[in-house]
This record gives C-alpha cells, structure tokens and sequence, in this order.
C-alpha cells in the first residue's frame, strides 16, 4: 500500500467537514525557521494555517477554514523553555503536549490542568481554541505568549519577555487575549499558568435518571454559587438524547436513561471534605444522588470505570476516554476511524428549569434528524456552562454523516433560539458565529486589527473572523 502524503495525512477529519484544499504542509522546528517561512508566503502572498499537533476533532482536525492554505504544522517545535517552579508557570512551545508537561511536572508542587482529549494533544493549541481542562478552562492557563506577526516580527503578550521569561501580568494593556480563538499570528510559545498539587482530590461520580438533568444543573449551580471551598470543575454529562427511530450511535458504555455528574473536589483534607458535604446537601432533592461517590483520586483502581478521569484530575494525561469513546485503540486512527465525531459548543444557562427547556428543544432536532447527541455543561463558573453537544455517527452509513451535520446546524439554531451563543466553533462556522455575535462596530475594529497586522489576510483565513 502506498504511504499517504503529509497533506493527505493531514485532509483526514473525523468530523466528516467538506475536505478543503491544502497548498502544502511546512514543519518549521524553531522560532527563526518560522519568521523565515512567514516572510516567504507573505513575499509570495501564500496563505498559511497554523496547527499546534491538528487533533482539534469535532471541530475539523487539523484542516484549514478556507482552501489552498500551507498548513503549518508546528508539532516540531517542542521545547519546554523554562519551568518556573517557585510561582508555578512553564514556557512551552506549541508542539509540547500534554503528556510532555505533565510528565517535567511530576514530582514537582505543580501540575497541569488536563483536557479529557488525547495525551499527545497540545497545550498551546487547545488554549488557543479556548479549551476546558479538568480543573478550570484553559482560559485561565494562558498567562502570556509569543507570537510571529505576518512580517515576521515577533510579539510577547502580558509579562512573557522577549527572552523567553514570565514576570507575571505587567501594566498596561492585556493584548493575549487578542490573539485567542483569532488569526493575528502564528503563536510559538506561550507562559502556561500552573495549578499547586492540592493535598486531596476527591473524585465526585454519580449516575441518576436522565430525568433529573435539569434538578441537577440547578442544584450543583447552587452550590457553586454559594461557594464551593474546593478547587476542580464540576461536570453534568451524558445527557443522551436518541431518535425515536433512525441507526444513531452513542458510545460504548453510555445509557441513555442516566447522566453522570463528574468532577474533582480539589484541596486540603478539611476543605474536601466540607466541599462534600455541601455538595450532598445542595444535591438532596436530585433523586439518585444519595448513590453519588466521593472517591480519593488516588485510589481509584484501574479496572474502576472512572480511573482515566481519577487520572486526570491529578494531572496525568490518557488517552483511555478518546479510545472508549470513539472505539479505538490509537489515537492515530481517529480520523479514518467507523465512528464519526462532531461538536457543537454553545453557552448553557446554570438553572434547573432552562436546561430542561434546552433538552426538550434539543430533543426535536435529535428526532427531525433520526441522529443521537450527548450534552455536557462544564460548570466552569457561577454563571454559564460551556456546554459540549458531542454528535456520533456512522462514517459508512450512506446518509449519517450529513444528518450529523444537519443536525449540528439544526442544534446550533435551535440553542440561537434559547438564548445559548456559541463560544468555540468549527471550520464550517468559525467565521458565521463571531458575525453573528458581534456588532458591526465591533466588527470594524476587529477589521481593522487584522488589516494592520495581517495587510493581506495571509495568516489562518477565516478563523474567527475574516
Ligand atoms: C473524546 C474526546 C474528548 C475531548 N475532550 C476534550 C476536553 O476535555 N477539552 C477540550 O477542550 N477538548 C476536548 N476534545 C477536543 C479536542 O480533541 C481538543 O480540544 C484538542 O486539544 C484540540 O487539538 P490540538 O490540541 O491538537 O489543537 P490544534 O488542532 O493544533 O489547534 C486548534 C486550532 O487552534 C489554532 N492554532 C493551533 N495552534 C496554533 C498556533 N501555534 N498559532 C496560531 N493558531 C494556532 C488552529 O486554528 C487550530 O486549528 C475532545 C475530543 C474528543 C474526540
């Protein structure tokens, strides 16, 4: 069999997204290498889309928004360029992964806030797409960074010095945030903001009826809002809806008739402890709830259910979620994989009555569709949920990768409709929803930022914006 070019390697999408046009794929290894490349295109007027490792699945892997872009895959440059062990803040390229951090960061007072997704996922990249980590979202993790403009030269954001170190948020302006979920540069390193190995993480699980969802939305905002005493986000999850009739798929393992609630209670002993009885009481009314277990992370076994999460929240990246959910056994196969993933990210309100009215919605789009979806709310404040709809479907099934899709924009109109923005998006509709979501105004001076940066529009066009 004929080895698959880089870029043929690269066009794969477990999300099923129209296959876009790649102009070629550049591996620049070091900062100097990728001013150089960027000068080139920007001389030859070439387009360039930055990936950090591309496994941005659901969304649309590593492939660009728009056609004929090189894409610049920075997996190469891999360099932990400093571990600021005393205040808790690493330096990292954007191809140092999870794994890579996790593992300088063992043995140390530090650890990493890590995603669900694979271990070999980037740090840099995820942030970048505003990502949810098992502790907090990424939003929080990124402190600072540097970035190559479109001729060449070379930022630092929010006290991250052009020698590589973080001083922590210096006066004056905060332009970091400017460059996340944007296409103002190409991001070559970034100041990670580290989270103190607490003394004790209780691993909170519990399974109820699918019923209760909304009883329980309500009831953890509550105490979120009250004041959780404990560190760790709290999640509602496998809120499984399915069709009426139709082939849907859920992952192994999932029923549809219960949801999970999921999360580390993160602290001193004392304080977990507190954070557990205040979750129980605020959960008394939830019918299930009295079965929910509050587990020492460290003691979960492995043969237990929740033992990828138990690792997680102690800072130990696995790739043991992505395989059961997308029935894998290597996460370099995801995306030619049988099983097809979407998601869909919109805001979901912290209140028991509006999550069963977003349910019942959701479910009409579920049947219009004859697809299945899941909804998680990552209760990542006192607020609004960053709510996750995960849709799987059947890649050889004729017609389910375009329910699938129909069925995300269906949802996506739907949520519109309820009051639930989108807050990280896909290629097919990065651009749709900052129009959407922004006044014209707004938009102007977002134009009018990119034009000054980025004359020509060559770098990640389309990405959240123009
Ligand atoms: C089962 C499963 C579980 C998942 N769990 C989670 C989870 O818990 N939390 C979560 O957030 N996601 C999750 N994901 C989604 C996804 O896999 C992760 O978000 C993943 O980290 C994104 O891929 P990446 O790190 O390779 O980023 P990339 O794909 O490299 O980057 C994402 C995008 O950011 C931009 N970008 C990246 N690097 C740069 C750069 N250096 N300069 C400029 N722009 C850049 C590009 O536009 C790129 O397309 C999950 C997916 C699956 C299938």
């Amino acid at each position: 069999m004929q080895a698959l070019s880089r870029s043929e390697q690269r066009s794969r999408d477990v999300g099923g997204h129209r296959p876009r046009s790649v102009a070629g794929v550049e591996t620049p290894r070091t900062l100097d290498e990728v001013r150089a490349l960027v000068r080139q295109a920007t001389a030859e007027r070439r387009r360039l889309y930055p990936i950090s490792t591309g496994r941005n699945w659901g969304m649309g892997s590593a492939l660009p928004v728009t056609d004929d872009n090189v894409l610049v895959d920075l997996g190469g440059m891999n360099r932990i360029r400093g571990l600021d062990l005393e205040a808790g803040f690493a330096v990292i390229e954007p191809g140092v992964t999870q794994r890579q951090l996790a593992a300088a960061l063992r043995e140390t007072p530090w650890m990493l806030n890590v995603t669900a997704s694979c271990a070999d996922t980037s740090v840099i990249g995820n942030a970048l797409d505003r990502g949810d980590g098992c502790i907090r979202s990424r939003v929080h993790d990124v402190a600072g960074l540097e970035a190559v403009l479109a001729d060449g030269s070379v930022v630092t954001t929010g006290g991250l010095d052009p020698a590589g170190r973080y001083h922590g948020r210096v006066a004056g302006p905060d332009l970091t945030q400017a460059f996340v979920q944007h296409n103002l540069g190409v991001v070559t390193a970034m100041a990670v903001s580290l989270v103190p190995r607490p003394e004790t993480i209780g691993l909170v699980y519990g399974r109820m009826p699918r019923e209760q969802a909304g009883m329980a939305v309500g009831a953890v905002s509550d105490f979120l809002r009250r004041g959780n005493p404990a560190d760790g986000l709290l999640r509602v999850r496998e809120v499984s809806l399915v069709p009426g009739s139709g082939d849907w798929m859920l992952p192994e393992g999932v029923d549809p008739n219960l949801f999970t609630i999921l999360g580390p209670l993160m602290g001193g002993n004392a304080t977990v402890e507190l954070a557990e009885e205040l979750l129980r009481k605020a959960l008394i009314e939830v019918e299930g709830a009295e079965a929910l277990r509050v587990v020492d992370a460290a003691e979960v076994a492995p043969d237990d259910p929740i033992y990828p999460r138990a690792l997680m929240s102690q800072g130990i990246p696995t790739c043991r979620g992505v395989h059961n959910a997308l029935g894998v056994t290597s996460c370099e196969r995801i995306d030619e994989g049988a099983m097809g993933f979407l998601a869909l990210m919109p805001l979901l309100p912290m209140h028991a009555r509006k999550t069963d009215e977003v349910i019942a919605a959701l479910q009409t789009a579920v049947d219009r569709h004859g697809t299945a979806l899941m909804v998680e709310l990552n209760l990542v404040g006192k607020h609004l949920a960053n709510g996750v709809i995960q849709i799987f479907f059947e890649r050889g099934v004729a017609d389910a990768p375009y329910r699938a899709h129909q069925l995300r924009n269906d949802a996506s109109c739907v949520l519109r409709g309820h009051g639930c923005a989108i807050y990280r998006s896909d290629i097919d509709h990065a651009a749709a929803d900052v129009w959407s979501e922004t006044s014209t105004a707004g938009l102007g001076m977002l134009h009018r930022l990119k034009t000054a940066l980025d004359p020509d529009g060559l770098i990640s066009p389309g990405r959240y914006g123009a």
